[in-house]
């Protein structure tokens, strides 16, 4: 991305729905361009090199799941997910397939647009390889394997802190159970409860209330997030 507007690829093809989102996006200060299909939408990919791709699962001629695969073949660009209502396992699916977020319908301007903020910062904090995370009172070194609530050292078990540094790595990002269990427990199989436990150890050491925590969000049915 440059100084100029950041340039996001609209797919989806219903034309309402696509022209609400170029309004809101124009109003943004974004560049959105559209596609209506999938192979308008990689063929968009090659010419525009966008900076996000919005994309909406059900289109008429490519299934969803696939394009994202087949844009993650060609382009590292953030893919933010339009779903419906209450589907679950469809946005579990996008995730697991390489989508960076995703935002439900009918969803609101602001939520979108903090997703777009959110997947487009996570992009250049993973060009610019930063390894760690900072904020007013945790900070994570992944060089040095360091952990701080405040002044104070924090110390993790292994499984705590391989959680942490995916989270870490993907911050921002949503993390399915499945890619957690996986790069942490090399085993997708292993019982989600597992992942629970520990995370709730984990905000027991690194959030000021673990009730309600500031840092390792859920987000019921899917996984975590770390903001
Ligand atoms: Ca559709």
């Amino acid at each position: 991305m440059t100084g100029d507007a950041a340039v996001i690829l609209i797919v989806e093809d219903e034309p309402p729905i696509r022209r609400l989102l170029r309004t809101t996006l124009t109003a943004q200060d974004y560049r959105p361009i559209e596609a209506a299909t999938g192979g308008e939408a990689l063929s968009a990919l090659r010419h525009h090199r966008p900076d996000l791709v919005l994309l909406d699962l059900g289109l008429p001629d490519i299934d969803g799941l696939e394009l994202i695969g087949r844009i993650r073949a060609l382009e590292p660009v953030p893919i933010v997910v339009l779903s419906s209502r209450g589907d679950e396992a469809a946005k579990v699916r996008a995730l697991d397939s390489g989508a960076d977020d995703y935002v439900t319908k009918p969803f609101g301007a602001d939520e979108l647009m903090a997703r777009i903020r959110a997947a487009l910062r996570h992009r250049l904090q993973q060009q610019g390889a930063e390894r760690g995370f900072a904020s007013d009172d945790l900070s994570v070194d992944l060089v040095r394997r360091l952990v701080r609530r405040g002044e104070e050292d924090v110390k993790l078990s292994p499984k705590e802190y391989d959680i942490l540094e995916q989270l870490v790595i993907h911050a921002g990002k949503v993390l399915t159970h499945k890619h957690l269990l996986r790069e942490v427990w090399r085993d997708e199989s292993v019982d989600p409860q597992y992942l629970r436990v520990y995370v709730r150890q984990l905000r027991q050491k690194i959030e000021a209330d673990p009730s309600a925590p500031q840092h390792v969000l859920t987000e019921p049915g899917i996984g975590y997030r770390l903001v």
